[in-house]
Order: structure tokens, then sequence, then C-alpha cells
């Protein structure tokens, strides 16, 4: 689409990503954040704790639950959803400098947020991250082996519930490749401006 006169002159994206467990964000979100290091990714605030490997302040903002609370009481958070019993929430800030400082930004979140940020900047582009097949799915969340069957059971009920809202996203990316996959999220984030229709 080309701009009209009634747009606004173009300001930088806001993109959300979202994908059941298993599909491969974090290879991809890796691999887009190589491509394009001037793309902002919004860090979370959350309350589950850190994994082997994970920084605070890099990977999450780990908190405690009280924190958690007080971000939303102060209207820090862009929106905020719980997760396997855990709570996770967009600090608004960061990202809004970032758009502000024209840089294109990125959040990964789950579907109850990507949903709260569509209602909160309805000009969001949301992008739900695909498995080339529900059967590459459960292979990939059974495949890990080392979790309790009542934990796999609870991801592939909970990825369903997302696949299912896929009709809802703006875009749809196939995590067949994780280079060819980060690449067309790349050109959703950092391209020009074009139609919200299902790429
Ligand atoms: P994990 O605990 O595996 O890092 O993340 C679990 C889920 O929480 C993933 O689907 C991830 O996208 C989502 N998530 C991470 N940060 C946020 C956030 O700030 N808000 C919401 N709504 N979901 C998040």
């Amino acid at each position: 689409d080309r701009p009209g006169p009634g747009d606004a002159i173009a300001r930088p994206r806001l993109t959300v990503v979202s994908g059941p467990s298993g599909v491969g964000k974090s290879s991809v979100l890796a691999e887009v954040r190589r491509l394009a290091p001037d793309l902002y990714f919004s860090v979370s605030a959350t309350t589950r704790s850190p994994r082997p490997g994970e920084i605070d302040g890099t990977h999450y903002h780990f908190v405690d639950r009280d924190r958690f609370q007080h971000m939303i009481d102060s209207g820090e958070m862009l929106e905020h959803a719980e997760y396997a019993g855990n709570h996770y929430g967009t600090p608004r800030g960061p990202v809004l400098a970032a758009l502000d400082a024209g840089r294109p930004a990125i959040l990964e979140i789950e579907l109850q947020g990507a949903r709260l940020v569509r209602e909160a900047m309805p000009e969001a582009r949301l992008v739900m991250l695909m498995p080339p097949s529900w059967e590459v799915l459960v292979d990939r969340l059974t495949g890990r082996g080392t979790e309790d069957p009542a934990v796999v059971e609870r991801r592939l009920r909970v990825a369903r519930e997302e696949l299912a809202a896929a009709e809802e996203f703006d875009h749809h990316v196939v995590n067949a490749d994780v280079r060819q996959a980060a690449a067309e999220l790349v050109n959703l984030v950092v391209g020009p401006p074009g139609s919200r229709s299902k790429a």
C-alpha cells in the first residue's frame, strides 16, 4: 500500500510475535536479532524462576509477585497475562521509547497478551509463528523427553488453543526452516508498510 493523504508519516512498527510452545520461537528470534540488530526486543517481566543461562534484565526481568503486581497497579504494563502458572508482562516505557526513537520493536508474547496489545495499540502487527504441521509440533513437544507427561499434555492443549486463534493474526510465518522464517519475520518487522493481509 502507498501512504495516502490521511496517513501519518511512516512510524516504526510494533510487531507482536506469538506461537505455540515448541514452534521454535527462540531459535527464529535469535536469528532475527542477528539479521536486524537495530530492532528493539522488549524484555518482559516475569514471576517465573530463571532457567539455567538466563540473565536478569536480558532474557527477562525476574521479579516476585509483589513487584509484578506493583508494575500492573502503577500502569507500567502494556499488557500482562498468566501462562502455565506464571505471570508475564511487557513494560510499556521501553517499547514506546524505542518506537519514539525510530526503532521498530518486537514483542514475543503469548496469545492473551497479543490480544491485549491489539486493543491497546491497534496499529501493531500480529504475527503467528506456525509449525509446518500439527504432527511436527507434537513431535517437538513430546520429543524433549525429559518432561512429565502431564506437562506435555498441558503444553499440547495450550498449543492447540493458540493455533486455533491463528485467524486473529495479521500474518502467519511457518517455521519449516529457521533462517527462512527469520527472514520473513524481518521483512514484516522492518519492511515497508504493507497491507495487513495474511502473508
Ligand atoms: P517462557 O516461560 O517459556 O519463557 O515463556 C512462556 C510463554 O510466555 C511464551 O509463550 C512467551 O511468549 C510468553 N511471554 C513471554 N513474555 C511475555 C509477556 O511479556 N507477556 C505475555 N503475555 N506473554 C509473554
